[in-house]
């Protein structure tokens, strides 16, 4: 078997047999749900909803006129009990509709139908109508993602089955239990962006989905399962558009410079899902796990649902918590209140015991550029942090700040401890700021 790569990254422990085979279950119903009116990256959504309102499940509560941006969903049947500004996952305050639940749900999305004949246009309205972002955190409109400007035209829709942030497996559960409605949402892509050929890359710690994938599309001459070394960040776009097919797309380019579209595993099931049955994007799996809680599972959880509801259905704290991340350890968000709720784009939360949780003092770089070794777009991080610190940034765009992708490899690798990312972040937001002067 010919297994791909791309240059540079890490291995890091990865810690999924916490859940890899564990099925996923669906979590209780909550009290509440609070829904954040934006979940994606584009204009805010105003409420179309007040208090005291009852709303249905998939009724829509949020919405936007503008181009880029997604509409959002009651995840349950209740009563909107405030409509105020809240607290999201990474500390900002966004207004958040707030969802008594009530005792009994109605059954809903049973029926589907053949999405066979679906015309193009048909395949982005289902996507813009149901909320659909990317599902694997970085929350951008599907719909729009489906609309390439005709000077850009795609051949290739890619489908990330890499999952390669250690510790999650919501992904990799999805290709096992949901592989028919994968394999029909990317021939969906497909057709929507009028590509060719549609590739499924999984890295081979995953061996089960990739037999499960290949059994389904084996027929099929323009699909095809590609197998990939267990690295991180193997699910990057740009990785993995180059691992799969050896294009590389250039500094400060998007995918379609070269053709490609790239979409995740669990949006590529919720757009089969909203084209198929109508059903917005009100709920997803995702992985509730780690070292510090007592029985890590795959759940099926909607949206709104705080994460303390998740860790009390799965035992709770083993001991006391160190420290709990929403999204995977490489790139997720630390969490300080665990009423912060899920949102489209949570695909773990992860907890770590106290006793794991080490105290990291930064100190003097050494020199010994394991970081530029480990950097997967090339980049000298030690020279964009030297610039930073000395406030030099048009000096860190020239070392190519603004082409990290904040994968966090050169961190993991260094002896020193220097929190790269967090240097970048500044040198991105002065260069910003010079720019608008
Ligand atoms: S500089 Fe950016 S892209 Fe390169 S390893 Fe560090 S975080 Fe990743
Ligand atoms: S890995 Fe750390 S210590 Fe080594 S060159 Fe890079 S910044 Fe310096």
């Amino acid at each position: 078997m010919k297994i791909n790569t791309f240059q540079g990254g890490i291995h890091p422990p990865y810690q999924k047999d916490f859940t890899a085979h564990k099925a996923t279950e669906e979590a209780p119903l909550p009290d509440r749900v609070v829904i954040p009116l934006s979940q994606h990256v584009g204009a805010p959504n105003e409420p179309t909803v007040n208090v005291g309102d009852k709303v249905e499940e998939g009724q829509k509560i949020g919405e936007s006129e503008a181009f880029i941006s997604a509409p959002v969903h009651a995840s349950v049947s209740g009563t909107v009990t405030a409509i105020e500004e809240r607290k999201n996952f990474a500390g900002r305050a966004i207004k958040s509709v707030v969802i008594e639940v009530d005792p009994s749900q109605p059954e809903k999305w049973n029926e589907k139908r053949d999405t066979g004949s679906l015309e193009e246009e048909e395949i982005r309205q289902a996507a813009k109508e149901a909320g659909l972002v990317g599902l694997g955190g970085a929350a951008f409109p599907t719909f729009v993602k489906l609309s390439p400007p005709s000077d850009k035209p795609i051949d290739l829709v890619i489908l990330n089955g890499c999952e390669c942030e250690p510790f999650l497996t919501c992904d990799h559960r999805l290709m096992l239990e949901k592989s028919e409605e994968v394999v029909a949402g990317l021939e969906l892509m497909m057709r929507a962006v009028k590509a060719s050929k549609g590739i499924i890359g999984v890295e081979t710690n995953k061996m089960d989905a990739i037999e499960r994938l290949e059994g389904l599309t084996s027929a099929k001459n323009d699909i095809e399962v590609v197998p990939l070394e267990v690295k991180y960040p193997q699910g990057n776009e740009k990785m993995l558009i180059e691992a799969v097919s050896g294009r590389r797309v250039p500094p400060g380019k998007l995918p379609s410079e070269v053709g490609a579209l790239v979409q995740n595993i669990g949006t590529t099931v919720a757009l089969y899902e909203a084209a198929a049955m109508g059903k917005p994007v009100i709920e997803r799996v995702i992985t509730v796990t780690g070292p510090g809680l007592k029985e890590p599972k795959n759940l099926l959880v909607k949206v709104g649902t705080s994460i303390d509801k998740l860790i009390e259905h799965c035992g709770g704290f083993i001991a006391s918590p160190g420290k709990v991340i929403m999204g995977g350890p490489m790139t997720g968000f630390a969490q300080e209140d665990l009423s912060a709720v899920v949102v489209k784009g949570t695909s773990g939360i992860v907890v770590f015991p106290s006793e794991d949780v080490l105290e990291e003092t930064e100190r003097q770089c050494v020199g010994c550029d394991k970081c530029v070794d480990a950097c997967p777009m090339f980049l000298m991080p030690n020279m964009i942090v030297k610039y930073v610190k000395t406030a030099q940034y048009d000096k860190a765009e020239l070392y190519g700040a603004l082409d990290c992708f904040e994968c966090g490899c050169c961190s993991f690798v260094c002896p020193s401890r220097i929190p790269h990312v967090a240097y970048v972040r500044i040198a991105k937001a002065e260069i910003a700021a010079a720019k608008k002067k």
